[in-house]
């Protein structure tokens, strides 16, 4: 019997060659060519806060690898015979993108679908996906999230990622030391984190959309995410809740947007709609291009987003 694996290429130098050739093909100036430019801008104005990185790196080192082996003790982790399904895609996304392959755990939490990433310089990257995400989400669903979090890790949101998880977000709040750290943040810093992760959240939703080669399963999680589930198995309709955020759209009520780590669900759906249009989206699906279609620029696409995404500017969609 022929060994199945004979036709794969398993060696290590082809491996590298074709990692470097994508990275070369996708990175500008040191970041993934996709990267929402509010995202960089201001990353570079946190980076630039006095102490801010050192504070930071002493908060999530001190939680992270104890997260990390509570994890190991009580989640499930995803292998090649442990939810193989969820391991092939999450290999699909992290060869896409050009990264290493990261640990995914599927985590006992059936009351709030969520994914997160705890990934930096010092540390392996791990994915967490809570079980009720994993149960209420199509497979292609799945992949836009595991997609989005491989997302973090590409761009190198790192240690500013997992600080707004610890601290604000309160992913990892069952430790009551994150409350009394995140006391210690000026407001200020807070606004800036936020504010950052916002923008953060469109590049990696981009990431995702890459991932699937499409931003159908995208938009759904963001219709999922915003009523919970899909309650007795009916599909949402994303136009009447993009209508829905016209009813918000202009009040002092959005302004409570500006304490939250992510947009909210409208703002991201009409964030992916726009970058499907994109040149940058066609760069990584050139097989999908269309003879005569209108595309944006990155930086005209950047700017529609930014429009959508902004809690000031929130603009009208079109
Ligand atoms: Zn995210």
């Amino acid at each position: 019997m022929e060994n199945p694996t004979s036709t794969i290429d398993v060696s290590f130098l082809n491996y590298i060659k074709e990692r470097s050739y994508k990275e070369s093909l996708h990175i500008e100036g040191g970041i993934p060519d996709y990267a929402f430019a509010t995202d960089y801008a201001l990353r570079q104005k946190l980076k630039a806060i006095p102490g801010i990185y050192s504070f930071f790196k002493a908060v999530t080192s001190q939680i992270v690898p104890e997260r990390k082996q509570k994890l190991n003790m009580n989640s499930l982790k995803v292998g090649p015979s442990q939810y193989p399904e969820i391991y092939d895609m999450t290999k699909d996304c992290a060869r896409i993108l050009g990264i290493g392959i990261p640990t995914v755990f599927i985590e006992h939490d059936l009351s709030v679908m969520n994914a997160y990433a705890l990934a930096w310089e010092d540390s392996e990257p791990v994915v967490i996906l809570t079980s009720s995400l994993v149960e209420r989400c199509t497979p292609m669903e799945l992949k836009a999230i595991i997609g989005h979090e491989c997302g973090h890790i590409h761009n190198n949101h790192g240690i500013y990622n997992v600080a707004s998880e610890i601290l604000i977000s309160n992913t990892l709040g069952r430790i009551s030391f994150p409350q009394q750290v995140a006391m210690l943040l000026s407001s200020s810093i807070t606004f800036a984190l936020q504010a950052w992760s916002r923008a953060a959240e469109v590049t990696c939703d981009r990431a995702g959309i890459i991932c699937c080669g499409d931003s159908a399963p995208t938009i759904r999680v963001h219709g999922k995410l915003a009523s919970g589930a899909m309650i007795n198995g009916v599909s949402i309709n994303i136009d009447e809740l993009t209508n829905q955020y016209e009813t918000f759209r202009n009040t002092p009520v959005r302004l409570m947007e500006l304490y939250s780590t992510h947009p909210v669900s409208v703002r991201r759906i009409l964030a992916a709609k726009e970058f499907i249009h994109s040149e940058v989206y066609y760069d990584w699906h050139p097989e999908q291009k269309q003879p005569g279609q209108n595309l944006y620029s990155k930086q005209e696409l950047d700017s529609r987003c930014d429009k959508f995404v902004s809690v000031l500017k929130s603009e009208k969609k079109d």
